[in-house]
């Protein structure tokens, strides 16, 4: 990088943290947006309300301190010959700096009415000679610390000659047909568009292929499990009769479903990719443990992987106990199992004595061999990572494929990131639930709240306090866990302290499974914790979940500690904390009062505010920069092209550039 004019080995490392290695990474660092300072408008002429941009000269530059709300802020009046505006920046002071009195600058941005019209933190651009940045549509980069769009652009405009080096990933036929844009054009417009129409244009392209090389890599992946064999585990009536006859409750339709969806699968001589998605509570595991029993009815085996060593603990009581009446043999495989007793284990499972092996990631290691392993079933799959998943596979027969979530995927995405899975969902609770009541607490409501909690706990009931971060140092203002559990054991409950106690993913896997025993053996009364206890413990005797900053959370993943509670035969309910008080989060928030959907508040939140939102998918939010997840057509368009082209060329014998760009997709997805 360092060979190209202007770019030092400072800047050389900083644009390597943002994995930019070669001039081609560089040309395909696209904006994040543009902002048009090429329609100017006069002073004059400008009004409260508008989002407009202005071209004057600097007359006055001024640095301050706001000692109340700490805030540095820089200050600016600017003037045409029709009028002038007051400017303010807050929290880079640093413009003061760079603007000078006399200077002509563009600044963009929306016109409010303060003693006179004031544009607060406007987008800014000295008036220059440079091309990049003049009077046109600019590039807005992602900015990470120390490179700004004005550092940027000049770098990369005279680089955009070279993007007629880079190659054409979409067919020709293809491209031919829809009327796609050149690939070294919209390359070029999508940096230095010449209109918004045609910047409209390039993005459209790039969101295209976006979706295209997602949907050929998931109709290959596809098309590769297919081609492999698998156990077929034929459906018998009579079996999946005497499971649900010996239940202790109805399955619910919901559940029905799903296990006929299942046990159609895993008749069939293909492996199985399906995701069973439901609220907590909505009884996969039942579900699961259906097609286990099948399974074990024709002398094959399974494997059920849970993220934590509780849960795997939990899970083998709960399938235990269903596959008891049948003499269904469970094992269970944990980290701490001891050597002997884990040699013991697996020479079972090696001669096929085990019907179930449950556990957690000491599953998945090189030497758990399996007699014939036909299903694998994995709770909170998306927390292990696709790689591990892939090495369940064992032998010349792929198993069955099983994963569970609670986390509600929105259905464009279920097309896209999981596209090769087939997904059933649990849509209906179990009867006899009740409801968790759910309040958004003001701050001079904390008091009574924390009454509320004490009631509880001298009733006999458990409480979680959920904060953003561990300790405040992390964040400044932030409430953390081990603030927040010294205040309640000093200040809040004092008489409690010894039944308070902390949790966090700092601690050591042992330490935090100390604590939750305590917690599910109700010695602990109140547990304060980071986002950590989220995965599927099971305490019916919890009834309180307190969540501090809850603005710092996703909704669904809100939902989903909401769902901790109300697992047992008391009432329950969710009290949200905020210190923020703007409009947009309070309306954000009440979406969780509102809302007892999770697919719903999923959706709300992908639409709100973006990939990173969703809980469990904050690492897919980079392959898609153009491409809206949310857009069903342009899902299914290029899903309809993918099909079309592996149909006509299975292989992409054709399709060398393609096939370069798809294998390093499939690097960051871990689809190989
Ligand atoms: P999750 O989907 O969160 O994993 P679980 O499988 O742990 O949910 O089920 C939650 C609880 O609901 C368990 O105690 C289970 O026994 C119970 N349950 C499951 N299905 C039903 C049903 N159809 N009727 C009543 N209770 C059920
Ligand atoms: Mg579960």
């Amino acid at each position: 990088m360092t060979a190209i004019t202007g770019i030092n080995t400072a800047y050389g490392s900083k644009l390597e943290r943002l994995g930019v290695r070669t001039v081609r990474d560089l040309l395909l660092y696209f904006p994040r947006r543009h902002q048009d300072f090429g329609s100017v408008m006069p002073i004059a002429w400008i009004r409260p309300g508008m989002r407009t941009t202005v071209r004057g000269r600097v007359y006055q530059v001024q640095r301050q301190f706001t000692p109340r709300k700490h805030m540095r802020i820089a200050k600016a009046t600017i003037s045409d010959d029709s009028g002038q505006l007051n400017v303010i920046w807050f929290n880079q002071p640093y413009i003061a700096n760079y603007l000078h009195e006399g200077d002509q600058i563009f600044v963009a941005g929306e016109v409010d009415l303060n003693g006179g019209l004031l544009m607060k933190n406007p987008e800014y651009e000295k008036v220059s000679d440079d091309p990049s940045h003049s009077a046109r549509i600019v590039p807005i980069y992602p900015e990470t610390k120390g490179l700004t769009s004005r550092w940027l652009r000049p770098k990369i405009r005279p680089l955009l000659w070279l993007a007629d080096q880079l190659e054409e990933v979409l067919p020709a036929e293809l491209m031919q047909r829809r009327g796609f844009m050149s690939r070294p054009d919209a390359i070029r417009q999508v940096h230095f568009p010449d209109s918004l129409e045609i910047l409209d244009d390039a993005r459209s392209r790039f969101g295209f292929e976006e979706m295209f090389l997602n949907q050929v890599a998931v109709q290959q992946a596809k098309r590769a499990r297919k081609a492999h064999a698998a156990h077929q585990i034929p459906f018998d009536k009579a079996t999946a009769r005497a499971f649900v006859a010996a239940l202790p409750f109805k399955l619910t339709n919901a559940q029905r479903t799903a296990a006929w969806q299942i046990l159609q699968d895993i008749a069939r001589p293909e492996p199985m990719n399906r995701l069973l998605e439901g609220d907590v509570g909505s009884g996969k595991t039942v579900v699961a443990a259906m097609a286990i029993h099948h399974v074990a009815h024709v002398g094959l085996q399974s494997m059920l992987l849970a993220p934590t060593e509780i849960l795997a603990r939990q899970h083998a009581e709960v399938v235990e106990a269903l596959l008891r009446p049948f003499g269904i043999v469970v094992g269970m495989l944990l980290g701490s199992t001891p050597a002997a007793a884990r040699r013991a284990l697996l020479a079972s499972l090696a001669d096929g004595s085990i019907d179930l092996l449950v556990g957690t990631h000491a599953l998945i290691e090189e030497d758990v061999r399996f007699k014939q392993l036909a299903l694998a079933v994995v709770d909170e799959q998306h927390r292990f990572g696709v790689v591990q998943r892939l090495s369940v596979r064992q032998g010349e027969r792929w198993p069955h494929f099983l994963s569970m979530t609670a986390t509600p995927i929105p259905r464009t995405l279920g097309l896209t990131l999981f596209g090769d899975l087939d997904i059933s969902v649990l849509t209906e609770m179990p009867p006899g639930r009740l409801p968790v009541a759910t309040r958004l607490v003001p701050p001079d409501e904390r008091s009574a709240a924390y009454d509320f909690i004490r009631q509880q706990v001298v009733a006999g009931r458990q409480v979680f306090v959920i904060c953003p971060v561990i300790q405040e140092s992390d964040k400044l203002g932030v409430r953390s866990a081990t603030q927040e559990a010294e205040k309640l054991q000093r200040e809040v409950f004092p008489e409690l302290a010894p039944r308070i106690a902390l949790l966090h993913g700092r601690m050591k896997a042992a330490e935090k499974e100390g604590v939750m025993l305590k917690f599910q053996g109700g010695e602990v009364a109140i547990l304060v914790s980071t986002s950590v206890v989220e995965v599927g413990i099971d305490i019916p005797n919890a009834t309180v979940m307190m969540i501090e900053g809850a603005e710092r959370f996703g909704l669904a993943q809100l939902h989903q500690f909401r769902g901790r509670i109300g697992r047992g035969v008391h009432e329950s309910t969710c009290l949200l904390f905020t210190d923020m008080e703007d409009a947009e989060t309070i309306r954000r928030l009440n979406a969780v009062v509102t809302h007892h959907s999770g697919f719903d508040l999923a959706e709300i939140d992908l639409k709100l505010r973006g990939m990173g939102e969703l809980h469990g998918f904050r690492q897919h939010g980079n392959e898609f920069k153009m491409a809206n997840l949310l857009d069903a057509a342009l899902i299914s368009d290029a899903q309809a092209e993918a099909v079309r082209l592996l149909d006509r060329d299975p292989t992409l014998a054709g399709e060398p550039a393609l096939r370069r760009q798809l294998s390093a997709y499939r690097r960051v997805f871990a689809l190989d």
